[in-house]
């Protein structure tokens, strides 16, 4: 006779994985598909997870880094979920590329008050991570040398402005909530007059992934994000659960990559998905501890998400007017 395998609870994030921004992109590189048939080239990965590339590359899309390794055969080109810097869709245009974007709606936004501090003669700081292609897009945006780069509260402590009066700060969408308000609260004692977003940069699924961790992480045993590890909201969680007092926080791919003797026993672990990361991984995972242990699940909400993006406009149309 076999032992009975021992208990454990999971405590399932809620809200976790997809966001809007995400599901959006997929979808157009989906319809694409359908629609222009293969191949679709996508410029870089359409959202930082490598098994959502991988099924979109079985359907006929071709990923690339740079247009230039796109031949002039007339197929659709996607920008990606991260936003592009201004000389990308330029040079699709010269080059008279059919092209759709996927910069998620959020992202959009942070681009267009870049602009609008530049165009009121601010010069903007923005707070985010050095080369991730979000951070690249936004730099982008404007001319060369326009936006300095903040990437922690030494860096806005050293900081040191043309015109201190003359301010504005952006951020990257995915920051962790705490460090970024750490960052924001020195710039604003050095720098009072900056000027801040009307509506937080850092995106409601970034937080509300975040706050469900927090709620989560001082409960478990250790933590299990799903996610990539070029995924910027995906570390963030692990963060966030480290800081909040799990010492046992890591971040996965998939369920083959757990190291089971580095989580050691376990009573109760958390679970959560970055905002790249399909649920079908979580499933996966909850498989992989429902075959050691007998699970029961507890979903802890701290949100619900209702928000979904309009797709392009070139996608909502029938074909024939497409
Ligand atoms: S994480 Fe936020 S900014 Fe990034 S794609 Fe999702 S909703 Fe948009």
């Amino acid at each position: 006779m076999t032992s009975p395998l021992p208990p454990l609870d999971i405590l399932l994030a809620a809200p976790r994985g997809f966001c809007a921004g995400v599901d959006r992109a997929i979808q157009i590189v989906e319809l694409a598909l359908e629609r222009y048939g293969p191949p679709v080239y996508v410029r870089h990965e359409i959202v930082h997870n490598r098994f959502v590339v991988e099924g979109l590359k079985a359907k006929g899309a071709v990923f690339v880094e740079e247009l230039d390794e796109i031949p002039d055969t007339g197929r659709p080109v996607i920008f990606s979920a991260h936003g592009v810097p201004k000389s990308v869709p330029a040079n699709a245009e010269t080059r008279g590329m059919f092209f759709l974007d996927a910069t998620c709606p959020l992202v959009s936004k942070v681009h267009k008050e870049a602009v609008l501090h530049h165009r009121r003669g601010r010069e903007i700081v923005l707070i985010g991570h050095a080369g991730h292609p979000e951070v690249i897009g936004t730099m982008g945006q404007l001319p060369e040398g326009t936006v300095a780069l903040v990437e922690t509260v030494d860096d806005a402590t050293r900081f040191a402005p043309r015109d201190p009066a003359n301010l504005a700060f952006i951020t990257q969408t995915t920051l962790s909530l705490d460090d970024t308000a750490a960052i924001v609260a020195v710039l604003k004692a050095r720098f009072p007059a900056i000027v801040g977003p009307h509506k937080e940069d850092i995106c409601y699924a970034t937080t509300n992934r975040q706050e469900a961790v927090k709620r989560i992480a001082p409960a478990v045993d250790a933590m299990v994000v799903v996610g990539a590890p070029n995924s910027s909201n995906s570390q963030r969680l692990r963060e966030v659960a480290e800081r909040e007092g799990c010492t046992r926080a890591v971040l996965i791919q998939r369920a083959a990559e757990i190291d089971w003797a580095a989580l050691g026993s376990l009573r109760r672990v958390g679970i959560t998905a970055g905002a790249s990361a399909p649920e079908v991984l979580v499933e996966e995972v909850i498989a992989a501890f429902a075959e050691r242990y007998t699970v029961s699940v507890e979903v802890v909400r701290n949100a619900e998400e209702t928000i979904a993006f309009n797709l392009p406009r070139e996608l909502r149309l029938p074909p024939a007017a497409a």
